[in-house]
């Protein structure tokens, strides 16, 4: 995968790329990347990027002619991809994009600063435009970040067996389940006894049915959007049960199922 990244800070990029698993990634070859500083293209003796907005106004407006130069360098020296701008208004970011980016040969990142970047810029020169969430930023190079990291992780082979991506959170619907490592006790909360079991069945039941739970209590949406499997529903309809057992046991007591509280 090629990642280029268009910025008028590059140095930000420095530290991204020296840690962890995308450090490892670019040392074995799955990773190419280019930092593209767009003022190294723009014209005239202070290599000016940005200018004042037609009509007035507060703030600045990054200029067309050094972005067009600098993604026309970057479309002629790498295999083909998407162009994607960084911007507020773009479609949102998620595990389901990162996945779609992870199967192109190649992705450049436009990151604006200031207002944003001229508008007849996306006419002939991006194809995509993606938003890391309804949230406005001082430039794209943290989102660039955010895309290339959450990317990167699915490339093949980025990842060793020990930190699969397959169970990650979002990837089949759900939350991840909870993890736990020694001490078996920590301020007297215990792991939860199938995980010390032994038994992968049990383990495996263990990890679907939390699971649910996590995904049910903290992202209902999520569940009602997804596919159950059977496993999965007998999960919801053993809850279902254990809840009306309760419900009963508590009416059978006089408790008044309509009023709130105590
Ligand atoms: N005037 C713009 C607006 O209201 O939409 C905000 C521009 S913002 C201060 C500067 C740059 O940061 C944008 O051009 C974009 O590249 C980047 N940016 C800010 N928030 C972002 C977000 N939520 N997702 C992706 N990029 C963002």
């Amino acid at each position: 995968m090629h990642f280029s990244v268009l910025t008028i800070f590059p140095d930000l990029f420095e530290p991204f790329w020296k840690h962890g698993i995308i450090r490892r990634a670019i040392q074995q070859g799955q990773i190419q990347k280019r930092v593209i500083n767009i003022r190294d293209f723009a014209k005239g003796r202070h290599c000016v990027t940005d200018d004042r907005p037609f009509g007035g106004g507060c703030g600045m407006v990054m200029k067309p002619e050094p972005l067009a130069a600098a993604i026309q360098s970057v479309v002629a020296a790498t295999p083909s991809g998407p162009v994607i701008l960084l911007t507020p208004e773009g479609r949102r970011f998620s595990q389901k994009v990162a996945d779609e980016l992870s199967r192109q040969a190649a992705v450049t990142l436009v990151c604006g600063r200031y207002e944003g970047i001229d508008e007849r810029i996306g006419v002939n020169y991006i194809d995509d435009e993606i938003s890391i969430g309804d949230v406005v930023l001082t430039g794209g190079e943290v989102p660039a970040m955010v895309i290339m990291d959450a990317v990167a992780r699915l490339i093949p082979g980025t990842l060793g067996n020990r930190d699969s991506a397959q169970q990650d959170a979002f990837v089949d619907g759900l939350l991840d389940h909870a993890h736990y490592t020694r001490p078996r006790e920590f301020e007297g909360q215990q792991v939860p006894e199938p995980l010390l079991s032994g038994n992968h069945a049990r383990i495996d039941d263990w990890r679907l049915e939390n699971a649910l739970i996590r995904t049910f209590l903290k992202r209902p949406d999520l569940v009602a959007r997804k596919a159950l499997g059977r496993r999965e529903l007998q999960v919801l309809i053993q809850w279902q049960q254990r809840l009306e057992r309760i419900i009963d046991a508590q009416s059978l007591r006089g408790a008044d199922p309509s009023s709130r509280g105590g």
